[in-house]
């Protein structure tokens, strides 16, 4: 079939809750992809950061092959043999006492949100059913009911509603707001180290370690949702690395799963991860072994190939080529590693467009809100394809 093809069933067949490219990729490599028609495209989106390793990287395929060979899924109501080293390894890597695996994004913010209320509870004391978290304004952090409750986008909650109560916003990383909306009721601050969905938007200097230390000084848990920055990404391990801000809860997904599963995780300290009694909470697929294996791996290959620095060194001389560019279309471009956001002029009309034209060209990125184009290429890319993309950037956008 080719891609108009399959083009016409999916819009037959399936539900229109994306409205994405129409290209309609088979195969991929690297940070390289193929179409149904033979067409190649070079892959600067990662699956919004869920293929940091690229497409089949030889590590991550071998290991989640032979795993499936062995065993793919216990549930937790039995132990798996991959279970235990994920857990060790990746509190280590974090530098955490404990996890607690799930599979989508989603999933491990809900867990971070029930943390922090039954945390709030048992040991801080709040009132029961009072418990409050506060969010940021133009905030991503998923699709449940929960998370749309403090979404800001009114399109992510229209006709979704009655929400969950227990969620307050103030403007993004806000220390004077974030010091007026704590009460003797808040459990937690949730937030995105910077708003990937919301534009490539980046913390105001200083504000993580401030709002960090607020936090602390109200016992309120700072929950980092690293599920886009974390993993290398922003060319630290963890976008909160850049201000030296180890959060009390961690929230991790996307590239953890190396790009073949969905796989996600919450850490924190035994005070409180160690709220949760058998029963609470759980998940079928959560710590699979299959998934633990894959995450496992992606770990090491983060470590041995020195992504961090090589997301951070590649972004910043891609980024510094990026401002290079004249006329009158590009903004800003901004950003931090591999995580690049180029912010059109009103009058350059909407991104989306110049993603159908770069598309044309070879190149897939996707706009975020309507005046932004995301750049976040896997951070295997190898130089010369930035240059390559490059080339398209400019020719397009300048
Ligand atoms: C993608 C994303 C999520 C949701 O992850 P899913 O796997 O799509 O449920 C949550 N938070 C952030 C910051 C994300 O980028």
């Amino acid at each position: 079939m080719d891609t108009q093809k399959h083009n016409e069933m999916i819009d037959r067949y399936s539900a229109r809750n994306y409205a994405p490219l129409p290209v309609v990729i088979a195969k991929g490599q690297g940070a390289w992809v193929e179409d149904v028609d033979g067409r190649r495209y070079l892959d600067m989106l990662s699956a919004y950061s869920a293929l940091n390793f690229g497409h089949n990287h030889p590590r991550v395929l071998e290991v989640f092959i032979e795993q499936a060979r062995q065993l793919t899924l216990t549930s937790r109501a039995f132990q798996n043999d991959q279970f235990g080293p994920f857990c060790k390894e990746i509190t280590e890597f974090c530098a955490m006492d404990l996890v607690l695996p799930m599979n989508t994004g989603a999933e491990a913010v809900e867990t971070a949100i029930k943390t922090a209320r039954k945390w709030g509870y048992t040991i801080k004391g709040v009132e029961p059913d009072q418990a409050e978290i506060i969010c940021c304004d133009n905030n991503f952090h998923g699709r449940t009911v929960t998370i749309v409750t403090f979404s800001t986008d009114p399109q992510f909650r229209d006709g979704f509603g009655p929400f969950t109560p227990g969620f307050k916003i103030i403007p993004y990383l806000d220390p004077k707001a974030l010091e007026q909306a704590i009460t003797k009721n808040t459990v937690g601050l949730l937030v995105e180290p910077i708003q990937g969905e919301g534009g490539i938007v980046m913390p105001p200097p200083g504000s993580l370690k401030r709002c960090y230390d607020i936090c602390r000084s109200h016992n309120v848990l700072f929950m980092a949702d690293e599920i886009q920055t974390g993993l290398g990404r922003t060319g630290r391990v963890f976008a909160c690395d850049h201000e030296d801000v180890k959060p009390d809860v961690l929230i991790l997904g996307k590239a953890l799963g190396g790009g073949v599963m969905p796989v996600s995780a919450v850490l924190a300290s035994k005070d409180i991860l160690g709220v949760f009694n058998p029963g609470d909470h759980g998940s079928t697929f959560g710590g699979n072994p299959l998934g633990c294996a894959v995450a496992r791996t992606a770990l090491k290959i983060l470590t041995d190939e020195n992504l961090s620095q090589r997301a951070a060194e590649l972004g910043e001389a891609f980024m510094a080529r990026l401002r290079t560019i004249g006329g009158s279309k590009i903004k800003e471009v901004r950003g931090r590693g591999l995580l690049i956001g180029i912010e059109l002029h009103t009058q350059a009309g909407p991104a989306k467009t110049y993603c159908k034209t770069l598309k044309d060209e070879g190149m897939l990125c996707k706009d975020t809100v309507e005046q932004v184009l995301r750049l976040a290429p896997p951070l295997v890319i190898e130089p010369k394809d930035l240059d390559w993309a490059f080339e398209r950037v400019a020719k397009v956008l300048g």
